[in-house]
């Protein structure tokens, strides 16, 4: 499970948290400027499947599952013409396979009925759709190009505590004191950017703190300070 840092930012004081998101996401956007989705998609339609396929799995095996599902698959009517069977065995290395499956044909079945096939592009009418949760519906509203709300995901999370910009654990709260601090105009590339700053040097185990451009500015930094005994 997933350490907590909440006790250590309580600690260190939230005051400054609106002067440092400037910088923070400044560095970071220069740092990782490939920063960006990960999951390979065409369409509309192929992105929302992506999403929903990536829950509980890395983006390299959707990826691997969805080169050939797109290629069958071709449009929502696609998902629902074939046996449900069919469906679980063509995801199932995605893992959780029947549910899935019965989440994507749900999804489908809903954007034909409702949406003339096409995705939509509010939250509101995003989680309508069956098996689509807030955090799917803010990826995909922000990959088509109107983020409504912050992707809080296992990386957002720990560096959103770890940088003290929330003292939350939940990751609507999380998201409810990012939107307060993070410019709307930046919704869309800030958690891609804690996402590959998580996954290259804020490791959840071993923080490479002597390697980051938010040392300076990152109240869980390791690194020793002058007159400190070193890591907290
Ligand atoms: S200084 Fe350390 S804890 Fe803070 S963001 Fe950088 S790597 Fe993470």
């Amino acid at each position: 499970m997933a350490r907590s840092y909440v006790a250590e930012a309580r600690r260190r004081g939230l005051g400054a948290r609106r002067r440092r998101i400037g910088p923070i996401v400044e560095r970071l956007a220069q740092e990782h400027a490939d920063a960006e989705i990960a999951l390979a998609f065409g369409s509309d339609v192929e992105l929302l499947i992506s999403v929903m396929l990536s829950a509980q799995t890395t983006d390299v095996n959707v990826n691997r599952v969805t080169e050939r599902l797109f290629v069958k698959y071709r449009r929502p009517e696609d998902y629902l013409a074939v046996p449900p069977e069919e469906l679980e065995q063509d995801i199932f290395q995605t893992g959780f396979y029947r549910q899935k499956a019965k989440s994507i044909r749900g999804a489908m079945r809903v954007l034909l009925e409702e949406f003339d096939g096409e995705v939509p592009r509010t939250i509101p009418e995003l989680l309508r759709l069956p098996g689509v949760a807030r955090k799917t519906a803010n990826v995909v509203a922000a990959e088509l190009g109107d983020a409504q709300g912050i992707v809080v995901d296992t990386h957002v999370r720990r560096l959103a505590q770890r940088l003290s910009l929330t003292r939350e654990e939940d990751p609507v709260k999380i998201e409810r004191d990012l939107v307060k601090l993070v410019p709307r105009a930046d919704w869309h590339r800030f958690p891609h950017l804690l996402i590959w700053h998580g996954r290259r040097v804020c490791d959840a185990r071993r923080p490479r703190c002597e390697a980051c451009v938010l040392e300076d500015i990152c109240p869980s930094s390791r690194v020793p300070r002058p007159g400190t005994r070193g890591t907290p």
